[in-house]
């Protein structure tokens, strides 16, 4: 994904916006071979480009870490995105951690269908997942599985899944993250080192995620507003930040409340210095705005930018 030196050359000497752009569009496009996505190095994949909206004929909110050839990291399990999985060539029993960023359906909703596929997959080690803390009226982590898995959960006919029998085994293990805008580490093993923030999404819990693995740093955004300056800080010199854009440019009331407009995604990716932008979670009211959002978040950033479509893989160079 890393722009050549003669890459860095033409944009700096090119004065014309629309060449840039046309440049830009060459130069950080996605891997054409999605199903090869992190067979060498390190990439990320999207699974789920879309929001809530099933017209918008996308997944929702999901994306993989590859390291080798092996998907390490799950963040979200969007409605649609374990079709995804499948198709990336992923397999239950690869990855190290499954973070969610909050529990809305399209963050959410197929989290079940991956942990019953693991049941055919050849998973023998525990499965760590963390995400957010619950309130009033959203289940925490340990409450979203337990509703779900527990003996007395909707799909308790999986319980063992959770409460194993063997010792060492295959076993769920949800924990809370309680986060603040001062980023903490949350997960680390012998290849990855995951940190997270709390983000505004509206009264929802939600968490920002960082992944550092190889001396490399992606960034997930999540659904956020953007207030605060968790975010910033948890993207500060990312190589690749994927960020939400839920809302085109001007939106008000409660979309705004939730969500974060490209100017302030610009805002933040600038700041934060990150050296490439995804732009994903695109629904209808920003579906064919590409180019004033795009316009937007140039004035405050001046890295690559590229809108995700599902299956999409940026490697990490
Ligand atoms: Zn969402």
């Amino acid at each position: 994904m890393s722009l050549s030196r003669n890459s860095r050359r033409i944009l700096h000497l090119t004065s014309s916006p629309q060449i840039v752009f046309l440049l830009l569009l060459c130069v950080f496009s996605p891997s054409a071979k999605a199903q090869s996505c992190g067979s060498q190095g390190i990439a990320v994949q999207v699974l789920g480009s879309g929001g809530p909206e099933l017209q918008d004929k996308r997944a929702s909110s999901s994306y993989l870490l590859w390291e080798d050839g092996q998907a390490k990291v799950v963040i979200d399990a969007g409605g649609g995105s374990a079709l995804r999985f499948g198709e990336s060539g992923a397999l239950m029993s690869q990855p190290d951690v499954l973070l969610f960023t909050h529990f809305h359906v399209d963050h959410s909703a197929d989290f079940t269908a991956l942990i019953k596929s693991s049941w055919f997959e050849d998973r023998s080690r525990p499965l760590p997942i963390y995400g957010p803390p619950g309130n009033d009226f959203m289940p925490s982590t340990t409450e979203f599985v337990y509703d779900l898995f527990g003996d007395k959960g909707a799909y308790g006919y999986l319980s063992e899944l959770l409460v194993p029998n063997e010792q060492g085994s295959y076993k769920m293990q949800p924990h809370n993250v309680n986060a603040s805008e001062t980023p903490i580490p949350v997960f680390h093993n012998e290849s990855l080192a995951v940190s997270a923030v709390r983000v505004i999404h509206g009264g929802v819990p939600a968490l920002a995620w960082r992944i550092e693995t190889r001396g490399k740093v992606i960034v997930f955004s999540g659904d956020t507003n953007g207030e605060g300056e968790g975010l910033p800080r948890l993207a500060m010199n990312a190589d690749l930040f994927v960020a939400h854009n839920a809302v085109p440019e001007g939106a008000t009331g409660v979309e705004r409340r939730l969500h974060m407009p490209p100017s302030v995604i610009g805002e933040i990716a600038g700041s934060a210095h990150v050296k490439s932008l995804v732009l994903s979670h695109r629904m209808l009211r920003t579906l064919g705005k590409e180019t004033e959002t795009q316009a937007e978040i140039r004035k405050r950033y001046s890295g690559p930018i590229a809108f995700a479509n599902d299956l999409d893989c940026f490697p990490l160079r």
